[in-house]
């Protein structure tokens, strides 16, 4: 069974110093690598490249995601040079969605371009993971489109790919089902999304487009006023999740742990 947790990069001391006790906790299961996400336009290309060169120093395994929109290609190199040196071997790959503000979209308009420009340029020095969308990206025309969109970014040179977070496990079985029909047999880890805060989880799922089923909402609604009850119902919902996950084969999960030991440690220790 394999596991990674992601990360974002912390602005302040504090958050520093807790998130190297948080990667401490999280190593007793032994994870795959440490994933440190990336504000879309180089926002926060700085805090991304110290908490990644931090976790190397440990002598544990990061992948820094790398969002192209509004990106040259000169910078992307710079950067991808730099993890190069310092001993980086995975990436994630991703578009990005452009500030807003932002008028000049660079040099790349999606994520295959990016994957192509990295093996073109570093051949197979990194393992590159891309995103894929079990329940459809927001922007996409249509699924069909979608999983075209996807299968290109495969075919660009992805060795795997990490889905967005879904609550509803026939979305992934159906997506991974209809991309293997695609001629796609990269490894698709299903990303976990914990659930801890009903405001937080609300806005993030409009954001990004993940449906939360009306049954898990309700008692989310119910229990706001007492995060114990909230926290011990999300963690017995994700959970589930991933035994229905693993039951059915799946072999690798990927926590959206929000920078938090809990409640990722706890399921991830189920799995094992
Ligand atoms: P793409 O694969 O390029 O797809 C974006 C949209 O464009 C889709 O709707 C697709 O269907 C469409 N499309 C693709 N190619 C074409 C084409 N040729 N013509 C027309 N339409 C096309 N965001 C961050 O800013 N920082 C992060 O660190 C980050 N980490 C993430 C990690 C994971 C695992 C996931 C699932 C998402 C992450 N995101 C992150 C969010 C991501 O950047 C957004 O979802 C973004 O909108 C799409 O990025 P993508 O790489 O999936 O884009």
């Amino acid at each position: 069974m394999k596991t990674s947790f992601e990360f974002f990069p912390p602005r302040t001391d504090k958050g520093k110093q807790s998130l190297v006790q948080v990667r401490q906790q999280l190593s007793v299961v032994q994870p795959e690598y440490f994933s440190v996400t990336f504000g879309a336009g180089g926002t926060t290309q700085e805090a991304t490249l110290e908490t990644v060169l931090d976790i190397q120093k440990k002598g544990a395994i990061a992948a820094p995601h790398l969002s192209c929109i509004g990106s040259e290609k000169e910078n992307i190199i710079k950067l991808l040079d730099q993890y190069k040196l310092a001993g980086v071997n995975r990436i994630v790959a991703l578009r990005g969605d452009i500030p807003s503000g932002v008028r000049d979209i660079g040099d790349f308009h999606y994520a295959n371009e990016l994957v192509e420009f990295i093996r073109s340029k570093y051949n197979d020095h990194f393992h590159i993971e891309v995103a894929a969308y079990p329940e459809v990206h927001p922007q996409a025309k249509n699924i069909y489109t979608d999983l075209q969109h996807f299968t290109n970014k495969v075919k660009a040179g992805a060795d795997g790919a990490i889905t967005q977070y879904f609550y509803n496990a026939d979305a992934y079985f159906r997506f991974v089902d209809e991309v293997q029909k695609l001629g796609i047999d990269i490894p698709i880890t299903p990303g976990i999304m914990p659930i801890t805060n009903h405001a937080q989880l609300v806005r993030f799922s409009n954001m990004c487009g993940a449906e939360i089923p009306k049954w898990i909402l309700e008692r989310l609604k119910l229990y706001e006023n007492d995060l114990d009850a909230l926290s011990a119902f999300g963690t017995e919902v994700v959970t589930d999740l991933c035994q229905t996950l693993k039951n059915q084969g799946v072999d690798s999960f990927h926590f959206y742990s929000m920078n938090r030991t809990q409640p990722s440690l706890d399921i991830a220790k189920t799995l094992l």
